[in-house]
Parts: structure tokens; sequence; C-alpha cells
């Protein structure tokens, strides 16, 4: 699954975490630009408080230099006295012009301004300049008569003035005032805004490590373990983003890896299982039961082929199968079957959507079937039938069913080469008969059966009489001819429970298990009379002698209580038959023990 960075989720929920802090940080910015905005506006009120001040102080001066100028003047008459008059009037009338400007932003102080500017008009106009003119025209004004009226008009417009300034000054007090209120509500705004946004940040850092950082040193941590084989991981909980995702993945990922973990372990222990097994049938079982173990199957079939007779032999079946399908046409014609045929695996995973085996095997309504060959050292030995739910087969479950059976059939395929070993180290090359060391292993373990239950073991030995010169005279191929045929009498003449051997060279030993003293003197004398009635082929022009044969008999446990004892007691007898004039067979007689 193709993510982009923009689409993943742990964005947008770290996005979420950090807007509170932002929030806050816009605010302080914002809180900032306020501050700075309050401080101009403060410095900028303060300026305009003090420089009305100013020109308040400034307007008493030039009033006061109006009135003295104006009232000198009158009384004296000097004309630089009209001048300072008319200095100071005009210096007046542009500080009533500039206070009221500076005044403008406060509606109260306007109309003082006002007042002031009609209580000085009203003192020029009406005191002032009638008094400055007069002098101008020559005339002598009675200056007492009119000074107190100047005076009275010139307090008020005075005491107007005073108050404005102490207005203003109180203004501009306040102002800084507010200003240094104002500062300080900003400073403490600001620390507030800082150790708020510390903490912001601080909890943003802690949620964002929770987010990220603890999920990743979990699934560290998960790796880890089931690195040590351990696969059941602390995982990171399934929270709704691509760490959830990833839990859930890494769980997935766990079991799959525990699953083959597990099939791995399994695989093994079959395998060892299965090069223990002494017999084809402990294969077969244990075949069967790992497969329904492993792919819990609805059928399994293990088949074994014959290729001499050419038929699919049904050695095991999970569930039992029906009357109808012994006749089912593979077992009778192998090459019908796929697997056999061709030596690969064939599934159907939808029996009902596929095309079936051409076998014309048919399931009971849905599922699915494997038929796998059983093959070994390149050579089909059989083939396992396995049918399955619907939709079951995948390639690993296919390759897992393919190790199963190549497991079986190379187990199947070293039995089969062991027996073979074992029946040529104990088989005499050249007749066929088994060789005198099996015999051994053989007669002592029936003598050991036979002592249980009180049944007699016959022994016969035969030897061929004049065998040696047999031997010269018509060369040794033909001696082996001869020993070929001996051997093939001594079989047809004997029962299938008898074991015939060649004990070495010329010599043959029978063993007759619950055989007494007649009846091995019948079978030897069968095959004594069988030798001379045999007839070796040859390729000689001249025809071959009769060949005769000596036979010794002796019989458990009367003549001997161990099998050497037995043998010994058939090789005297055998003696005899030579002694006696060959020919003849000759059951051995006991010496009476000297008395003492
Ligand atoms: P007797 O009647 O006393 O048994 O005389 P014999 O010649 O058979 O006695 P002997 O045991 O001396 O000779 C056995 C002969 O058997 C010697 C050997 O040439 C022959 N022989 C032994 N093994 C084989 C074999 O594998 N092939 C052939 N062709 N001859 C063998
Ligand atoms: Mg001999
Ligand atoms: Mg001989």
């Amino acid at each position: 699954m193709a993510v982009s960075l923009r689409h993943l989720k742990i964005r947008h929920q770290i996005l979420v975490v950090t807007l509170p802090p932002l929030f806050v940080l816009l605010c302080a910015v914002g809180l900032f630009f306020y501050a700075y905005w309050m401080a101009i506006a403060t410095q900028q009120a303060a300026s305009r408080a003090e420089q009305s001040l100013a020109r308040g102080e400034s307007l008493l001066r030039n009033l006061t230099e109006m009135f003295t100028s104006a009232r000198d003047f009158a009384l004296t008459g000097r004309p630089e006295m009209a001048a300072d008059y008319q200095g100071a009037l005009s210096e007046v009338q542009y500080n009533l012009k500039v206070l009221r400007s500076l005044e403008a932003e406060t509606p109260p102080q306007v109309i003082e301004v006002d007042e002031i500017r009609a209580e000085i008009e009203r003192l020029n106009n009406n005191w002032a300049k009638p008094l400055v003119d007069q002098v101008k025209r020559g005339q002598r004004p009675d200056i007492s008569a009119v000074l107190p009226e100047g005076e009275n008009i010139m307090a008020s417009a005075r005491s107007k003035v005073l108050r404005l300034i102490s207005e203003d000054r109180a203004e501009n007090m306040t102002t800084v005032d507010e200003a240094r209120r104002t500062m300080g509500r900003m400073l403490m705004l600001g620390v507030t805004l800082a150790v708020l946004l510390g903490a912001g940040l601080l909890l943003v850092t802690r949620m964002v490590t929770r987010m990220i950082g603890e999920p990743v040193l979990q699934l560290i941590s998960a790796s880890e373990q089931v690195s040590r084989g351990e696969f059941n991981p602390a995982l990171p909980p399934a929270v709704d983003n691509e760490f959830g995702v990833l839990s859930r993945s890494f769980a997935h990922m766990t079991n799959v890896v525990r699953r083959e973990r597990e099939e791995i372990a399994a695989l093994n222990k079959y395998s060892e299982a299965v090069t223990q097994c002494t017999s084809e049938r402990e294969v077969h079982d244990l075949l069967m039961h790992w497969l329904r173990e492993r792919f819990k199957p609805r059928q399994v079939i293990i088949f074994k082929l014959n290729p001499q007779e050419n038929f699919l032999e049904v050695v095991e079946s999970l569930v039992q199968l029906p009357e109808d399908r012994r006749a089912w046409p593979v077992i009778e014609e192998p090459h019908k079957c796929k697997a056999v045929r061709t030596g690969r695996y064939f599934r159907v995973n939808d029996v009902t959507a596929e095309p079936p085996c051409p076998s014309h095997f048919a399931l009971p309504g849905e599922g699915s079937y494997y038929c796998g060959p059983l093959i070994a050292g390149g050579i089909i030995i059989g083939a396992v039938r396995l049918e399955g739910l619907k939709d079951f087969w995948t390639p690993e479950r296919e390759r897992l069913l393919e190790s199963y059976l190549s497991g079986a059939a190379s187990a199947l395929s070293n039995l089969r080469l062991l027996a073979t070993m074992t029946e040529q180290a104990n088989v005499d090359v050249l007749t066929g008969l088994y060789n005198r060391r099996f015999l051994e292993d053989y007669a002592r373990k029936l003598l050991a059966m036979a002592r249980r239950r009180e049944q007699p073991v016959g022994v016969i030995m035969m030897d061929l009489d004049h065998f040696k010169t047999f031997n010269d005279i018509h060369g040794h191929e033909v001696g082996d001819r001869v020993l070929r045929q001996f051997a093939k009498t001594i079989t047809t003449s004997m029962r299938e429970t008898n074991l015939a051997s060649r004990y070495g060279g010329e010599e043959f030993v029978l063993l007759l298990p619950d055989a007494g003293p007649k009846a091995c003197l019948l079978v030897a004398e069968r095959i004594r009379l069988a030798a001379l009635h045999m007839v070796v082929p040859s390729v000689a022009e001249r025809p071959l002698p009769q060949v005769t044969v000596s036979l010794g008999i002796a019989v458990f446990p009367e003549h001997g209580q161990t099998f050497e004892e037995v043998l010994q007691a058939s090789d005297k007898a055998l003696y005899e038959s030579k002694r006696g004039g060959r020919n003849r067979a000759t059951l051995y007689l006991p010496l009476e023990e000297p008395a003492s």
C-alpha cells in the first residue's frame, strides 16, 4: 500500500497536537503588536499633553506680557511698549491656535480653549486694544479708572488658562501612569504567554514523542524478541494511524514467521522419523499421520506403483474408499494418473470450476485435490492424493506437501535399496539360494523358536559326489551349471516353509521346520532321486554323466541342542552316506556311549 507523505494520518495527528501552542504563539504575536501600538499611542498622548502644557504656559506668559505691555503703554506712552503689546497679542493668538489643535482630541478642553479665546478676545477687544488705540491717537485715558476692569478680565482669563494648564498637567500624569500600567500589564502578559508557550511546546514534544517514540521503541523491542524466537511480542496498541498499520502488519508477519518455524520444526521431526522407519508400512503410516496433522485433509490416498504388474495399489487411505472406487481406472491403468505419467503434481483448487483429472474420479460436492508423485532416484514409486477444502492450495502449501512427499519417497527408496542390499548379502550369487551366513543366523532363530514351541527341526546336508572329477572332465563352467540346476532341484523338491542354502562349494544344507526324521528322510530321498533325473543344459556334444548326491540327516533336538551340533550330526550322517557308497541318504545314528 503506497501512502504519500501528505496523506499520513500521523502527520495530521501531529498537526492537531501542535495547533493549541500555535494558537498561543499567534496570540502572543498579536499581543506584542497590540502592546507596541499601545506604547506608541501612549507616547504620542504623553507628547501631546506635554506640548499642550508648554503651549499653555507660553500662552500664560504672552497673555501677561500683552496685558502689562498694553497697561504700560497707556501709562508711559512709549512706542516700544505698543510693539511689545502687538508682538504678545500675535503670540497669544498663535498659542491659542496651536493649543486648540493640540487639544482637538479632548472636546471638553477644546471648549475650555474656546472659552479662553473668548475671554482673551474680551480682554483685548474691550480693554487692551481700545486703550492702546486711545494712546496711539494721543489721548490720555484715565488708567486708574479702567485698570480694575482690565485686571478683572485678565484674572478671569488667567485663571482659565491656569485651569487648562493644571488639567493638561494632570492629563500628562495620567497618560504616563496609564503608559506605565499598560507596560506592566504587557510585561505580565508576555511572561504568562512565554510560560504558556513553553508549557505548550513541552506538551507537544511529549505528545509527539508518545505518538512516534513509544511505538518505534515498542516495535524495535518486538523485532528483537522475534529475532530471539519469541513469537508473542508486546506490540504498540491498535491506534488509528500508520503505527497501527505497522503494528498490524508486524503481528501478521510474526504469525507468518511463527507458522513457518512450526512447519519447519514439524517437517524436521517428520524427516527424522521417516528415516528411522524400518518398513514401507511404517513410512505410509507416518506420512498419513503427518499429512492429516499438517493439512487437515478430507481424504488422503497413498498409492504404490507396481511396475511389474502395472497397477497402482492403494496401500492406505484416510477415509475408507467406497466399493465402486475399487474399479477406479487409474488403479488398473497407472498411466492414466497424471502424476504417475508425468512425474509432476496435478492439482485442482475448485473441482466445480476447473477440469478434474482425466481419471474421472469425482469428489463429492465441492473442494480441491492434489495428486503428487512419489519419486525416488528419478523413479516413480507411487503417488499420493490429498483432498481438501475449496481453494486450499497455495504455492507455500504445495511446496510443503512436496517436502513431505519427497521425504517419504526417499525413505521408501532407502528401504527398498536396503532390502535389495540385504538380500544380496544373504543370497548366493551363483545359485540364488541363501548363503551360509544367512543360514546360520536363520537356523539359530528357528531353533530358539522350535525350542519354545517344542517342535523338531530337520537338517539335511548334501554333497555332490565326485564333483572334483566332474569339474576336471567337463570344466568348471559346466560344473557351475550343475550347481545351479541342483539348487533348482532342491527348491522344487522342498516345501515352502523349508529353507535351502548353499553351504559352500558343492555342499548344500536344507532346513526343515517342524520336520522329524521320517519327514526328513522322505524329502532327502526326493531330492536324491530328482538329482538323478535332472537335466543340465549343455553345449557339449557329449552327454553329461548322471550327477549323484549324498545326503546326511539330523534332527533337532534329538541329535543336538544347538544348530552347530545338529549340523555336525548331519555332516557325520553325510560322511556315512559317502562311506556307504554315495548316492544315498543317511539318518544320523548316535553312537552308544561306551559304558565306563
Ligand atoms: P566326494 O564325492 O568325496 O565329495 O568327492 P568330491 O570330488 O566332490 O570332493 P571334494 O570336496 O574334494 O571336491 C569338491 C570339489 O567341488 C572341488 C571343486 O573343484 C568343486 N567346486 C567347489 N566349488 C565349486 C564351484 O563353485 N564351481 C565348480 N564348478 N566347482 C566347484
Ligand atoms: Mg565336498
Ligand atoms: Mg563332493
